[in-house]
């Protein structure tokens, strides 16, 4: 455990000094991944927002609260799973990110799955599900408006399972969602649960 610690504390670092690609130029400050170093199960949402820039903490603030809840609906605590981001930097006024981006920090997300080695990924939201299933070989749905039919599905391969839901931010903008999204992560997570036991 104390590797892992090191190692992320080292990759904290080249985050930190990482001028890859334009977006360097708008942070204040970096927001790495958090959460327990021995959870096999890693929450991957897509980019800090203005909120946890300030805190330099991961999910803080209204979308943190309403992931707190989702994650209870399902019987976990943030403790028990690490959270982290596709982009590690906050995007400028909350604009989508650029291919180019995602590239150009892809590999930091590569470096923390490796160091962590978890055995169930659950990318939050579009941009982190089509690079989470592309990373690991699984058909991408080609348009936008087919990714919802793939929340809560099981993709496996590459010694890991895959299990795509939207970001808690979607409630913010639409709070009609949130009991289907509560519903949806309740299901889902307890699937996460079982994958867990039949590891164990
Ligand atoms: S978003 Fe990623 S690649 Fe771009 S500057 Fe930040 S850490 Fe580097």
């Amino acid at each position: 455990m104390k590797e892992k610690g090191r190692y992320l504390e080292e990759l904290g670092i080249s985050i930190g000094e990482c001028f890859r690609c334009s977006i360097a130029s708008y942070r204040k400050r970096v927001v790495k991944g958090e959460g327990s170093l021995s959870s096999k199960v890693m929450l991957i949402a897509q980019a800090p927002n203005r909120q946890e820039m300030v805190s330099g903490r991961i999910f803080t603030g209204p979308s943190g609260e309403v992931l707190d809840k989702l994650i209870v609906s399902g019987g976990f605590l943030r403790d028990d799973l690490y959270i982290t981001n596709l982009l590690k930097c906050p995007l400028p006024c909350c604009r989508k990110p650029l291919r180019a981006e995602i590239e150009a920090c892809l590999p930091f997300l590569r470096r923390e799955i490796e160091i962590l080695r978890p055995r169930v990924l659950v990318p939050l939201g579009r941009y982190s599900i089509k690079e989470v299933l592309r990373e690991y070989g699984h058909p991408v749905p080609p348009r936008n408006n087919e990714i919802p039919f793939i929340f809560g599905q099981i993709f496996r391969g590459g010694g890991v399972f895959v299990l795509p839901l939207p970001h808690p931010a979607t409630v913010l903008y639409r709070p009609s969602f949130f009991e289907p999204v509560l519903k949806l992560y309740g299901e889902t997570l307890s699937k996460v649960r079982k994958i867990l036991n039949s590891l164990e």
